[in-house]
């Protein structure tokens, strides 16, 4: 309430000066109804399975409000690319209102594909079934990984077409429409600060300041200088932390624009995002990423560093001077470094040792992986099983190695292989410093090492199927994906490598910007 709403229900695009939002309604649409629900999720909020079509159906896709709701479009800027692009905004997403979990703690309810908003600039403010399809399933599958993120809630079809101009399949065509009901305790971005200081609405950017904390960081206190630069330490340390599982589990945003960064630290907007499948820190999904790979998978621990200086920018204001801010990207940098290192132990089946000596393991491994072409997935995930055996019965190592190698490589070369085994050596000799035995060691690597992640091509397969109607793979994802550190051997195809023939598909190869 101490946020100022535009009241106007006008939904031409237009700067929005002086106001957090503005007031929108959702955009009926022609027939809704339900694909994908998240179960758990859903109990949570306290909310039951819907029917395909009725009522909750159509409020979960704008047709239909609860006299409480008073929906909304929020107002924010963002860097973009590096650049400075002005105000953006909730182009197509309309926050329905809040939820109070079974646990006492509310939710935002935001539907993705609404309609237009004062935001929508020159687009149409819906999103396609593709889209809509791989934000719904990566979110939660993040979610089960133990990765920060925004949820999902509900993915309904529209009944409607849209077109989209892009590269997929070549030329535009219709595309069925839908909207994702997604979840966060709130969806303020770095670029709701950033446009404030562009306006210079002093005002404005102390009172979303002030609701960020009272409403999500209380244990702050009362916002004052001090707790400002205390709460920009906090939005640096969670940041770190959601950028250290995204290293962890190869998750690639592809769009790490400020406007894209949450206050909260959760992985936000999942857009042309991809998967690492061979381990490549150059590797990055989106064909709009040209040539200077601004946001491939090596780059995001510095873009994340790159836009909490942003942040601090914006910020700059509310506290006594850059002194104030500057400590807080130190707390980045370390917290990256101690959060990657434990999760890393954690995956290779170590207690901390030397922290100098396995940190340049860590680097030797990363190096020896990009260097060659191998599943990053795949390798953790059969090394959980191999390390401990060869630690049972060493006399074996040699093969065992290297069939963890060919399970795990796409094509490798003798001088790759021989750099992999170096590795695996010197690793080895590590591990025989642990106490724990071969079967605690296993059991600590299998849950730290996923089976299951959502592969590029897999979402892709999703996605055509659910074109057509057929919504088996969808529900079968969703099911494997909320354990993803289990073998679910019944489900064991959706472990495997990227099959040759997914290489150049869309999904597997690169995916454009906005769809
Ligand atoms: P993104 O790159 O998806 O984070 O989007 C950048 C900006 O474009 C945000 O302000 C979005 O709301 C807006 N936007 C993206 N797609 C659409 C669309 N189909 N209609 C309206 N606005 C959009
Ligand atoms: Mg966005
Ligand atoms: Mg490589």
């Amino acid at each position: 309430e101490e946020l100022r709403g535009e009241a106007s229900m006008d939904k031409n695009p237009r700067q929005v000066p002086g106001y957090h939002y503005s007031r929108v309604d959702p955009t009926p649409v022609p027939d809704p109804h339900l694909l994908a629900w998240s179960e758990e999720l859903a109990a949570f909020l306290g909310l039951q399975r819907p029917p395909e079509r009725g009522p909750a159906v159509e409020v979960l896709a704008g047709n239909r409000q609860a006299a409480t709701m008073k929906p909304f479009a929020a107002r924010y800027g963002g860097h973009q690319f590096g650049n400075w692009a002005g105000q953006l905004g909730d182009g197509r997403a309309i926050s329905l209102g809040e939820l109070t979990a079974v646990d006492g703690t509310t939710w935002e309810v935001q539907l993705k594909g609404a309609g237009p908003t004062p935001y929508s600039r020159r687009a149409d403010g819906r999103a396609v079934l593709r889209s809509s399809v791989r934000e719904f399933l990566c979110s939660e599958a993040m979610y089960h990984l133990g990765v920060p993120t925004t949820r999902a809630l509900s993915l309904v079809a529209t009944g409607d077409e849209v077109i989209r101009d892009m590269f997929y399949n070549g030329n535009a065509r219709p595309e069925p429409g839908a909207i994702v009901a997604r979840v966060a305790p709130t969806f303020v971005r770095f670029g709701n600060f950033q446009i404030f200081l562009a306006t210079g609405e002093m005002d404005n950017l102390r009172a979303l300041a002030d609701y960020v904390i009272r409403r999500h960081y209380p244990e702050l206190g009362e916002p004052s200088p001090e707790v400002y630069a205390r709460w920009f330490e906090e939005v640096c340390r969670r940041t770190a932390i959601m950028i250290a599982h995204w290293q962890s589990v190869g998750f690639v945003h592809g769009v790490m624009n400020t406007d894209n960064m949450s206050i909260l630290g959760l992985t936000i907007d999942y857009g042309p995002y991809g998967w690492l499948e061979p381990y490549d820190p150059d590797w990055t999904p989106n064909t709009t990423d040209f040539g200077g790979r601004r946001y491939a998978f090596g780059q995001q621990p510095r873009v994340a560093l790159w836009n909490l200086m942003q942040l601090g920018q914006a910020i700059l204001p509310l506290v006594s001077g850059v002194e104030a801010l500057n400590p807080s990207l130190d707390v980045y940098i370390n917290t990256l470094g101690t959060t990657r290192y434990e999760i890393m132990l954690g995956k290779l089946g170590l207690t901390a040792g030397n922290p100098e000596e396995d940190q340049a393991l860590f680097e030797a491994l990363e190096q020896a992986l990009a260097e060659s072409e191998v599943d990053m997935t795949v390798f953790f995930r059969q090394l959980s099983h191999t390390a401990p055996a060869v630690l049972a019965a060493p006399e074996n190592g040699d093969a065992q190695w290297r069939e963890l190698l060919a399970a795990a490589a796409y094509s490798m070369a003798p001088a790759e292989e021989q750099a992999l085994l170096g590795w695996l050596q010197r690793y080895f000799v590590r591990l025989q410093q642990e106490q724990a035995s071969p079967e605690t060691i296993r059991e600590k690597m299998l849950a730290a090492n996923p089976k299951y992640v959502l592969r590029n091509y897999l979402a892709q397969q999703a996605i055509e199927a659910a074109e057509t109607g057929d919504l088996s793979l969808l529900s079968r994802l969703m099911e494997v994906l909320k354990k993803p550190f289990d073998e679910q051997p019944e489900h064991h195809d959706l472990a495997a490598k990227r099959p040759d023939w997914a290489r150049d598909k869309p999904g597997s190869a690169t995916l454009s910007c906005s769809s």
